[in-house]
């Protein structure tokens, strides 16, 4: 089981986030040695840290997958890329951001993959959606459950987007 976070703030040509976000959900289904089991609903976010940047679009997507999580990794910064994310600073604006919040029970700490994810426990807009796709979740490595985790972050600005 992997769970994959899809985040999105800016729209890339005439494409509004949610539609960036929609089409990142088809690419997934089609990568192959992925298997994706449940999306969840989107969200949309203020940035964290606080910037004049546009909300975000956030989702998370539940998979299994036969790809090592270093494949898998490489795969998604390729679909970043694919859909024009330009790396300049951290935390500026980009069309996509994937990221893999938890593959399994695996605990690492290499510092090209960290997993589980070493933000996504403090953060409503990963937290939120991750509910949607796998409420019986369990942080890998502290053990807290997923409902723990949320009433800390319940001051969080966040919306689910009516579809
Ligand atoms: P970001 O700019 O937030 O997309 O961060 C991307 C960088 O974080 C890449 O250089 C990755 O190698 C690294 N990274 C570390 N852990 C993870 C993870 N669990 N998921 C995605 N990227 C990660």
């Amino acid at each position: 089981m992997v769970l994959i976070a899809v985040g999105a703030n800016l729209p890339l040509g005439g494409q509004a986030a949610l539609e960036t976000c929609r089409k990142v959900v088809e690419t997934l289904r089609a990568l192959p040695g992925l298997h994706v089991v449940a999306v969840s609903h989107w969200y949309e976010s203020a940035p964290v840290p606080p910037s004049g940047q546009p909300p975000y679009v956030n989702g998370v997507v539940r998979a299994t997958t036969t790809l090592t999580p270093d494949a898998l990794l490489a795969a998604l910064q390729q679909i970043e890329l694919d859909f024009g994310r330009e790396r300049s600073v951290r935390n500026a604006a980009r069309t996509l951001d994937l990221d893999i919040i938890a593959f399994g029970a695996l605990c690492q700490d290499v510092s090209h993959l960290i997993l589980p994810h070493p933000r996504a426990h403090e953060r409503a807009f990963v937290l939120l959606p991750l509910r949607d796709v796998m409420p019986e979740w369990v942080h890998p490595a502290t053990g807290q459950m997923l409902e723990a985790l949320l009433e800390r972050v319940c001051g969080q600005e966040i919306r689910q987007i009516q579809e």
